[in-house]
């Protein structure tokens, strides 16, 4: 029997309604394209709603055309005063500093700042379909009947959803419960092994040598491997340096306890960032900024066995697939995932038993590429495959450059290309190592052919 329309409409309003766990930069964003389908949306995190800066250690992120084309497609134009437009990335080693080409275009952005923009969008644009809540965090789920419980300063908030959207991050509740609560879906998580905190560095125009491009650069010391020291720029021109160190080892975490060990440790790795150190210390409040942070997991990759659970619960951003720092990539495949669940759930007009197990086959095959590349991406962390790694990539700039119709560009340097899948990245980085082999096979036999030739002519 037909339904009257007005019925019909009724009912699909209410289907509606969702509620997303997580207000960073995945929350924020797949909001915005909800409301955008006219979908009731509720952001709920725990975080204050506008923490004291002082609290807060936020860090910069480097997004490339992936993360900003899904920005653009929800029609957010970050506030240029809010960014800085990267011209390019400078490398600091003993021999001195080279300035390259890389990351040229991309965008440096406060993770915070990125994630209160999408929030002050959201409050501006769909101002009766988004409701955000602070301070309040989730507890427990029950996936069946479909009700979420947080817990705020008030007390317990218990919410009915249609859809629940886990954007809580690598260590995600939302999927705890669907763990416990969904029959097969299982997750794995590998960490690796580093840690970090984060240091400001002052003024970039203030490091020997600089120029006035450096205030818009990416600063790397590549030498102090398995040390890394990563310096996106900030829109006040100076580096919010992420510091990452290894969990054992010569320098860890655990030795660098004083004021005088934080000294040292910039004054042999990293001479050039405070060149006065010597006479003058090193600045105000440095050290004890350092030490009075808790060091964070520098890496962590999840691959679950699927990103939904029935047509009630999907995991998006790091919740779903976070990646190892490596390649600078996990906000990118996070505000990408929420452009591809967009453009799925509209194709499926809005239908979840048809949407969510669709999002996991598009996307899955693409964000277990992404783990498994960031895994590899520039080396790992150990010092010794890295000085294979850069020679790989050396090999193959060389391979293109002279052969270009049998060897195209080294696979990794498409990362940040939107047009390129990371699965077809995977797939490339696979042929460039049979090559490789190859190669390297043929140099064998030939030098075993000659080796035989020779001793043939001295019998
Ligand atoms: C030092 C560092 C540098 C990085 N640099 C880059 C880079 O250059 N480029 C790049 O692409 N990526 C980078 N990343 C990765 C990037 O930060 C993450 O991939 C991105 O923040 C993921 O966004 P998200 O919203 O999925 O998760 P998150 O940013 O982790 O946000 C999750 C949110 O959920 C909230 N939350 C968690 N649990 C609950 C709960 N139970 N109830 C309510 N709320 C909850 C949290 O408070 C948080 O606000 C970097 C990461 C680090 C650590």
């Amino acid at each position: 029997m037909e339904q009257p329309q007005t019925v019909q409409t009724q009912l699909s309003n209410q289907k509606k309604r969702v509620v997303v766990v997580g207000g960073g930069p995945t929350g924020t964003l797949i909001a915005l394209y909800l409301a955008q389908m006219d979908w009731q949306v509720s952001v709920y995190e725990r975080r204050r709603a506008e923490p004291e800066p002082s609290s807060r250690r936020s860090y910069n992120i480097v997004l490339n055309e992936r993360g900003l084309k899904a920005l653009q497609q929800a029609g957010v134009e970050l506030p240029s005063a809010k960014q800085v437009i990267l011209q390019g990335n400078v490398r600091h080693t003993p021999k001195g500093t080279t300035l390259s080409k890389g990351f040229a275009n991309s965008v440096s952005i406060d993770r915070y700042t990125l994630a209160q923009s999408l929030i002050e969008e959201g409050k501006h644009r769909f101002p009766h379909k988004i409701q955000y809540h602070f301070q309040q965090t989730l507890h427990q789920v029950n996936l069946k009947e479909k009700i979420a419980l947080f817990q705020g300063e008030l007390g317990e908030h218990q919410q009915e959803f249609h859809l629940l959207i886990g954007a809580d991050g690598v260590f995600s509740t939302v999927r705890s419960a669907m763990e416990a609560q969904i029959q097969g879906f299982q997750v794995q998580q590998n960490r690796d092994n580093m840690m970090f905190k984060i240091c400001q560095l002052g003024l970039a125009k203030d490091l020997p040598g600089a120029t006035e491009t450096w205030a818009s650069c990416f600063h790397t010391w590549p030498s102090v491997q398995p040390i890394t020291l990563l310096a996106p720029p900030k829109t006040d021109g100076s580096l919010n340096g992420v510091l990452i160190l290894p969990q054992e080892g010569e320098i860890t975490y655990e030795q660098i306890q004083t004021e005088e060990t934080v000294a040292e440790l910039f004054a042999k790795k990293f001479p050039d960032i405070f060149p006065e150190l010597d006479q003058k210390g090193l600045p105000s409040g440095f050290a004890q900024d350092l030490l009075g942070q808790k060091a964070a997991y520098g890496g962590v990759t999840t691959i679950c066995t699927g990103f939904e659970g029935g047509d009630g619960v999907v995991l998006l951003g790091d919740a779903a697939h976070s990646v190892w720092p490596s390649l600078g990539q996990g906000c990118n495949v996070a505000l990408e995932s929420c452009r591809i669940f967009a453009e799925t759930l509209a194709q499926a007009q809005g239908d979840l038993t048809v949407a969510l197990p669709s999002y996991t086959m598009i996307r899955k095959p693409d964000t277990d590429a992404i783990a498994r590349l960031s895994e590899i991406g520039f080396g790992g962390n150990k010092r010794a495959t890295n000085i294979l790694f850069f020679a790989k990539i050396i090999a193959f700039v060389f391979l293109n450059k002279l052969f270009p119709m049998w060897f195209q560009k080294f696979a990794l340097f498409q990362i940040g290309n939107a047009e390129v899948s990371y699965l077809q990245i995977w797939q490339q980085v696979q042929v460039q190592n049979r090559q490789l082999l190859i190669i390297l096979i043929g140099f064998i036999c030939l030098f075993a052919l000659i080796l035989i030739l020779i001793l043939g002519m001295h019998q």
